[in-house]
């Protein structure tokens, strides 16, 4: 695929995305291009009057609703209330924050941006699976390269890293990815699961998470290295539109480092393929949110 850009887009007209995180950065740059090009885009935002905000800053068929990933119950209440989709984008994240823990106790970035969207994607998958061409596109890191699963100390009570705990999170997402694409090859299910990393680009994210040092070089690093959104959002734009896309690819950027430039496929680190390790990630996933996900 040569330079893939928001111009390649297919018209969406019919088809509904919901985008989580659609307040912010990546996801209201997702929301904005989707809407564009004919879609109907849920947005979802934790804060009402931010997604009010972001949603009146867009053209086309948009909707806000409120989705709250580190609490298990507003995820319930948020999919409840969803009964059309055809395409969800598992975009909304948190990063390097000091240790936290979400509604349930679970630690803050795995809670967040792995076992909400866990959560999220088995609740709105029967949904999903009477949509048209449906897909669930997962949004990792190339930080996950750093990640392992620490099954001993998960929720990271013994010792807490803010980039260990973001690195493991973004590790779940690509093993979530492909462990869903296989188990819904085993299904025959219409869905397809497909992973995206953004390389590195300037949002909320680098400031709004890190205190300290990781703060102040985030904000650095958004001015002097960051790619623009518009051009960060294209992997994932590409991974949820895009017609040659097959389940369990993984698009991130085409430049050095993946940390910028153009959609290509790129390639998951080995201990992420691991399916043995998945399916426990899976396991654990399901026993602490409460659900029980067969595709
Ligand atoms: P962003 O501008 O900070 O946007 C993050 C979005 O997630 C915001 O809408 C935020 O809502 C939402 N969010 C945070 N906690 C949430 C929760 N508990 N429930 C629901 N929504 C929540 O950051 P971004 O860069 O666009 O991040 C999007 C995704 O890209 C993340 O998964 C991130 O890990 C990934 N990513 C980004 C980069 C990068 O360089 N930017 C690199 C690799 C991966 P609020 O506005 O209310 O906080």
């Amino acid at each position: 695929m040569s330079k893939w850009t928001a111009a390649h887009i297919p018209d969406q007209t019919g088809r509904t995305f919901v985008v989580t995180g659609a307040n912010s950065g990546l996801g209201l740059e997702t929301a904005r291009r989707l809407a564009e090009h004919g879609a109907h885009v849920i947005m979802t935002a934790r804060d009402p009057e931010k997604g009010r905000a972001a949603a009146a800053s867009l053209p086309g068929s948009v909707e806000v609703r409120i989705l709250d990933l580190a609490d298990l119950e507003s995820v319930s209440r948020f999919a409840a209330g969803v009964d059309h989709a055809d395409v969800l984008v598992n975009n909304a994240g948190v990063m390097m924050t000091p240790k936290r823990t979400t509604a349930q106790g679970f630690e803050l970035q795995l809670g967040t941006n792995h076992l909400g969207h866990f959560a999220l994607t088995a609740l709105l998958y029967p949904v999903l699976r009477a949509g048209s061409a449906p897909r669930i596109v997962t949004v990792s890191s190339t930080l996950h390269r750093r990640g392992r699963i620490d099954f001993d100390d998960l929720q990271a009570a013994r010792s807490y890293s803010p980039f260990a705990a973001y690195s493991q999170s973004k590790f779940a997402n690509v093993l979530f990815g492909l462990e869903l694409d296989r188990r819904l090859r085993a299904a025959g299910s219409p869905a397809i699961s497909v992973l995206a990393h953004p390389g590195y680009t300037a949002t909320n994210l680098q400031t709004s998470g890190p205190t300290g040092l990781l703060n102040l070089s985030g904000r650095i690093g958004n001015l002097l290295m960051a790619q623009h959104v518009t051009k960060g959002a294209l992997d994932q734009l590409c991974a949820a539109t895009a017609p040659a896309v097959q389940g369990g690819e993984f698009y991130g950027p085409d430049g050095r480092g993946e940390n910028r430039g153009h959609p290509k496929l790129v390639k998951p680190v080995a201990s992420a393929t691991d399916p043995d390790t998945a399916r426990r990630l899976w396991e654990v996933s399901e026993k602490l949110t409460g659900l029980s996900f067969a595709p």
